[in-house]
């Protein structure tokens, strides 16, 4: 453990301004950093210390500041040597927040806790750490409502709740205090810029409180179950078999309607598939000897989990084959990902890229496959013409969009050289003879 002496240096702090040099030179005992909770200070002291001493895995950023002017951290984790995974893709985009309330400590320590557990164990040289730095990027803002921490209070400095401030049904139920407009506090409007504009492409986003011992889903605003039903019913299914019994329920039925909050925003405008991870309200643990790292075991055996399998938080479509001919197009499309999708098509490009055919939408369920044949009558191929797959990563409206390229070595023309089917049109006649002309010197059309 390298933490801050924050007791000590509070009084230090107070006159001199933060300082990353100071940070590597003592190291906080854990019988303080695990028997106290952060302020807004000794988590700055604390972050700073973990992007000085592991600038190969840390790279601290502010998302914007506090209605009092407090930095907003964002902890950047990932191994930075590598921009892309091993595999040479993109990687995994994961976003956590803490601190909503700034009375509700022990979620925030969990937000403090999962940072923890990546930096400490890649300076420990923990497999399960390395692999996930290599592959995933980790955004933890900890603290949101620093100025409410401050004080130990549920609102921020004007009173009101951060966690129904967002642009998501604003004030559209009985609901505590939204504030005057959605997004009128500074904190939830960083944070909305922060999904916007850094982690957009996120297949997660858990975001910390404390209360009742509960993992929620969306949505809050409606007692239905979300879109991506299957997603978090397989998580709940898979988490109560092999690590926690923690309840896993969408939000308005498992603890009670609510509006405007970061979670319904996180999915229902970004995107996300997001969870709201209270820890229970046996909080005051001054003067217990439990320490919060042991506490909080569960909670972090659980977000390990949703982090090391972020990659199946989503459609994970792959095109086993695609038969050309007779109009029509065959397609097998299995999906490898958990959550379903309901928009995907093929599409067909030439050598420079512009889009010639798109297929009809067709839908895949999670874990599942399926056999369409498309309507492909005014499809044309073209020498050097290449194939992809275009979807959205999840069933809900806001899910982001990919496509992707299928592996030439898949397609098949079936009227290519055989001869043996009848082509419903004229057009597709040539196509035919075309096909089998190119054929025999471009392997892309087997
Ligand atoms: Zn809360």
């Amino acid at each position: 453990m390298r933490r801050w002496a924050a007791i000590i240096l509070t009084s230090l702090m107070l006159t001199v301004p933060v300082a990353p040099a100071a940070s590597a030179q003592i190291g906080q005992p854990d019988i303080i950093q695990e028997h106290w909770y952060h302020s807004y200070l000794t988590l700055t002291l604390d972050v700073q210390a973990w992007a000085s001493d592991y600038p190969e895995i840390v790279v601290l950023t502010v998302a914007g500041e506090t209605e009092l002017g407090r930095n907003l951290w964002v902890l950047k984790i990932s191994d930075w040597a590598q921009n892309l995974k091993p595999d040479g893709t993109e990687k995994e985009v994961v976003y956590i927040d803490g601190g909503h309330h700034g009375n509700e400590h022990l979620g925030t320590e969990l937000a403090f806790l999962t940072a923890e557990f990546y930096i400490e164990g890649w300076a420990a040289g923990d497999q399960e750490v390395i692999d996930v730095l290599s592959t995933t990027e980790l955004h933890i803002l900890i603290m949101l409502n620093a100025d409410g921490n401050d004080i130990d209070t549920r609102w921020n400095i004007n009173q009101v709740d951060l966690n129904r401030n967002y642009d998501h049904y604003w004030n559209t139920c009985p609901t505590t205090q939204p504030g005057s407009s959605a997004f009128s506090e500074s904190e939830t409007e960083a944070n909305a810029n922060y999904m916007n504009t850094m982690v957009s492409d996120a297949d997660l986003y858990v975001t910390m409180h404390t209360g009742v011992w509960i993992m929620l889903y969306p949505w809050g605003k409606w007692p239905q179950q979300p879109s991506d039903w299957e997603l978090f019913h397989f998580i709940r299914d898979d988490v109560h078999a092999n690590i926690s019994d923690i309840p896993i329920r969408n939000a308005n039925q498992g603890l009670y309607p609510n509006c405007g909050t970061s979670r319904d925003y996180g999915y229902g405008v970004m995107g996300f598939p997001t969870f709201t991870f209270e820890t229970d309200d046996e909080q005051f643990l001054l003067g217990s000897v439990e320490a919060i790292s042991d506490r909080l075991g569960e909670e972090l055996d659980v977000m390990r989990y949703l982090i090391q399998n972020v990659w199946y938080w989503r459609a994970r479509l792959v095109v086993e084959s695609i038969e050309i001919g007779d109009g029509l197009v065959d397609a097998h499309v299995v999906n490898l990902g958990r959550a379903s999708t309901s928009n995907a098509s093929l599409h067909y490009m030439d050598s420079s890229g512009e889009l010639l055919w798109q297929s009809s939408m067709f839908g895949i369920n999670a874990t599942n496959e399926t056999k369409v044949s498309l309507d492909a009558r005014n499809l044309t191929l073209v020498e050097g013409g290449t194939w992809s797959i275009n979807y959205q990563k999840r069933v809900i409206d806001a899910s982001m969009w990919v496509n992707e390229s299928v592996d030439e070595s898949v397609i098949r023309n079936k009227g290519g050289g055989s001869g043996l089917l009848p082509a419903p049109s004229m057009l597709l006649v040539f196509v035919a003879f075309a096909l089998a002309a190119i054929n025999s010197r471009n392997r892309k059309f087997k």
